[in-house]
This record gives C-alpha cells, structure tokens and sequence, in this order.
C-alpha cells in the first residue's frame, strides 16, 4: 500500500502528501517484518531501532495529514520526542531488559506522535465533502485505536514473555486490527483520489485552456443542466465577438491576441453573477448564460462588459479593442435555438458598426 502511495506521487503527479504517507506505511512494515523474522534474543538487540521506525512512519503519516489538511504537524515536537522515547526503549533493552516497558513506550509514543496533528486538524472543522470527512474520521479513529492499544498492553500483557507475544490472543487481535485499520485508512484515501482526479479530468474535459472558461462542450452541458433544473427561471444569452482580432493578431503578434482574450474573459466573468455561465464559444468568440429578470438588466450588463472593455487598456503596450454583442432571450428553454438568434443579432450589431450591443427589438427596430 505504502508502495502504491509512492507510486502514485512519482509516477502520476499525485498530491506531495502522498509521499509522506507512503514512507509512513513503509518503514513501520519493514519493522514488523524483521520483528517477525527475529529471535527473542534478536529482538532485545533491535528493539531501540525498529521502535524508531515505527515512531518515524507514525510521525511521517502525520506529517501527511497535516499537509493534506494544511495542518500542524509540531514537528520539533515530535522529534524531540522520537529521541527521549528511542533512548528509553534503549533503557528497558540494554540495561533493564523489560518487554511489557518497552511496548508500553512504544504504543504511547506512536499514540502521542500520531495526535499532535489532531487539535489543528479538527479546530474550527469544516468539511462538506463526505468522503474527506470519512478519511478525516478514520485518522482520528486509527489514533484514538492506538491509546486504547496502550490501555490493553498495560491491563493484559503485563507478565508477557516474549516467546508468548505470538500466541497471545490480545497480541494477535492488536495486531489484526492495526492492519485493517491500516488498509481501511489507505482505501479510503485512495478512493478520495481516484475520485478527485476523475473530477479534475471532468472539470479539464469542458474547459478552455487559455482563459480557464467553460469550452463549447462545458457550456452546453452545464447550461443545460441549468435550464432543465429552473425551467420557470429567465435565462438570456450573450454572444460577444471581439471586433477587427484579426488586425490585432497581425499587428501585435498572436501571443499578445492570446493575452487580450485570455483578459476579456476576465472582464466578462467579472461582471457577471456568480450563477451566470460563461465560455468562450470559439477563438475570439465569447457566450454568456445570464440568470436575469428582464431583458433591459440583461441589456444593461451586456452594456456594462461592452463598456468595460472598451475603456480597458490591454497589456503593456495598452492596446485598446471592443467587442459586438448579441443578446436574446432562451424562449422555451430551447439553448440552440436562442444561439442561432444571439448570432444572427451578433453579426448584425457587426453590420451596424461593431462596439454595440443588439437586441430583438433593435433589430426589428432598424428592418422597420
Ligand atoms: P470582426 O470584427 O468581423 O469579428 O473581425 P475579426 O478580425 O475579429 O474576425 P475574423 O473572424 O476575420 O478573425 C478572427 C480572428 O481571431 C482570426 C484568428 O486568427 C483570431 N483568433 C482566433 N482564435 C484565436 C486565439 O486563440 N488566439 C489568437 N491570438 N487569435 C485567435
Ligand atoms: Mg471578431
Ligand atoms: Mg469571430
């Protein structure tokens, strides 16, 4: 599991937490495994050492926590900690030979360095997302396991022998529940992280790279996802067209026309609500959904974004443009149909002289 972990950040960009947690998984198996493989004898020897190790991987998962929740890990603390608790398994190995000791310090010192990072972690603990709150939960739930694992070794293995500990039944089940607890915790983690990139590649899947907005796909489906979720709502739609981008491209180069669209969108995002959608249709051709009352406030903000970029200088070399717009109501909640008459009313507000907004009754207004 903990090779997963590294393989996930190594390999596929995954968070830098993961690492952490990868180490944290690893090192404590590595102890475990030689504490398996090792006589009693053995074991006295080692003992200070794989310790450390199982101190070493608590605190590195923690530290993993606490960069995935941007947490406190108290660090200095910990460490300081790591030493005092690996000088006395030293104590109860070299000079005091006391198994019950030994273990006793060792559960208390993963306990406590696996909670230091708890009081940040939870303070003011806010979190919508069910499954981040189940890996959350399960952290908390692995460290509160750990003290309880504290209070068993103090009640029942006092009087242990270390040629028993593998035939105790408190020893075996301690150790099977530390190791479900470990891969229910990876699970979840894990699932969290197929899940968020899944989300990620949805998110990249209707976006535009250039200015971030939602592409021609991301727009459709999310407009109509909102018109087929508000059907009594008015919705009208904005198509905007930068006028003469050509000129611009040949004259300042395509880098800066990459920059002026990349900063329009900006504009047009900025004056609009927060539940209005915004994309960029195609290359300096804009779409916006707009939530509205009426058609005059939906006038008047289209005006406002027209305005908007009219006054705007662009880049360094305060390049000035303007932009056309089309604006009609989505009538029946019909998407294309209200995109067909936004771009007729777009290239007529073109005919009319650009640098203007064009309704219906604009258009009926100048045929009349
Ligand atoms: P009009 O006022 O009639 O809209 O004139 P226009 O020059 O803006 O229209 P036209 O359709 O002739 O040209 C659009 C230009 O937009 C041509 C193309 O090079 C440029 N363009 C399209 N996409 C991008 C892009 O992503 N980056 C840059 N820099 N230019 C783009
Ligand atoms: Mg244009
Ligand atoms: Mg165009």
């Amino acid at each position: 599991m903990g090779s997963l972990f590294l393989i996930c950040h190594f390999l596929f960009k995954a968070p830098h937490y993961l690492l952490w947690l990868g180490v944290g998984y690893i090192v404590p198996a590595f102890s475990l495994a030689a504490q398996c493989l090792m006589s009693g004898d053995q074991l006295n020897v080692a003992a200070p050492v794989l310790g450390g190790m199982y101190l070493f991987g608590a605190w590195a998962s923690a530290y993993a926590m606490a960069l995935r929740k941007k947490a406190h890990a108290h660090s200095k603390v910990a460490w300081f900690l790591i030493v005092i608790l690996t000088a006395l398994l030293s104590y109860y190995s070299y000079i005091d030979q006391q198994l019950w000791m030994r273990m006793l310090i060792l559960n208390f010192g993963i306990a406590t360095v696996s909670s230091l990072v708890l009081v940040s972690m939870f303070r003011g603990y806010k979190n919508n997302d069910w499954l981040n709150k189940i890996v959350d939960l399960s952290y908390l739930f692995i460290v509160l396991y750990t003290f309880i694992r504290c209070l068993i070794i103090f009640h029942f293995l006092e009087d242990i022998k270390i040629a028993m500990l593998s035939k105790s039944v408190w020893w075996l089940m301690m150790l099977a529940a530390s190791i479900l607890l470990s891969m229910w915790f990876a699970m979840v983690l894990l699932g969290t992280l197929v899940r968020d990139i899944i989300l990620k590649l949805k998110d990249e899947r209707s976006r535009d790279p250039l200015t971030h907005l939602l592409n021609r796909r991301g727009f459709y489906d999310y407009a109509e996802e909102n018109l087929v979720k508000s059907p009594i709502k008015k919705y009208f739609l904005l198509m905007c067209d930068v006028d003469h981008f050509k000129k611009i491209n040949d004259r300042y180069g395509h880098l800066a026309g990459d920059g002026i669209l990349n900063e329009v969108g900006l504009i047009i995002s900025q004056n609009v609500r927060e539940h209005d959608l915004v994309g960029r249709f195609g290359g300096e051709e804009f779409i916006v959904l707009l939530q509205v009352e009426d058609l005059i406030v939906a006038y008047q903000l289209s005006e406002r974004i027209r305005t908007a970029i009219e006054m705007e200088l662009f880049l360094e070399q305060k390049i000035s443009v303007t932009a056309s717009f089309g604006l009609t109501q989505v009538k029946n909640q019909d998407l294309t149909h209200a995109i067909g008459v936004a771009d007729k009313l777009l290239y007529a507000a073109k005919r009319a002289g650009r640098n203007c907004t064009l309704l219906e009754t604009h258009e009926k207004m100048m045929k009349g």
